[in-house]
């Protein structure tokens, strides 16, 4: 498991109810939403960053975005949530352990994407 706080919360170190469970992700509440939902889904397998995802990652990635619509669909904002991943420091990366941020609830601009 990855030395990060995500690992701590994957491996049951940090209790922290889960949304969403099941044998390859969890789903969590951020602890500092941006949104009215704000919502991370977070495989269980310790990938540092997207970038370092390889081939083998593949049916996992899929995964993950099957997860978050099941998710949002379950939290009941399937019509109207974004999806992000920072990749990177740069980026806004802070937990270098793989996570989709679900945001939903609020009214989305259009512009930087
Ligand atoms: P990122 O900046 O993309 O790496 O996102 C990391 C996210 O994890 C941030 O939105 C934090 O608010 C969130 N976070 C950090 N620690 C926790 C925690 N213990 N439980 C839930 N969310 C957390």
């Amino acid at each position: 498991m990855s030395d990060t706080i995500f690992g701590k919360i994957i491996a049951g170190e940090i209790p922290t109810p889960k949304i969403y469970e099941d044998e390859h992700c969890i789903c969590i509440n951020d602890i500092a939403p941006q949104a009215p939902t704000h919502v991370l889904i977070i495989p269980k397998k310790p990938i540092a960053t997207l970038a370092d995802a390889d081939q083998t990652d593949q049916a996992l990635l899929g995964h993950l975005m099957l997860a978050a619509g099941n998710v949002a669909r379950q939290l009941g904002v399937e019509n109207a949530f974004r999806l992000i991943v920072n990749n990177g420091a740069d980026a806004g990366q802070t937990v270098f352990h793989l996570h989709l941020h679900l945001l939903a609830g609020k009214a989305f601009e259009e512009g930087m994407v």
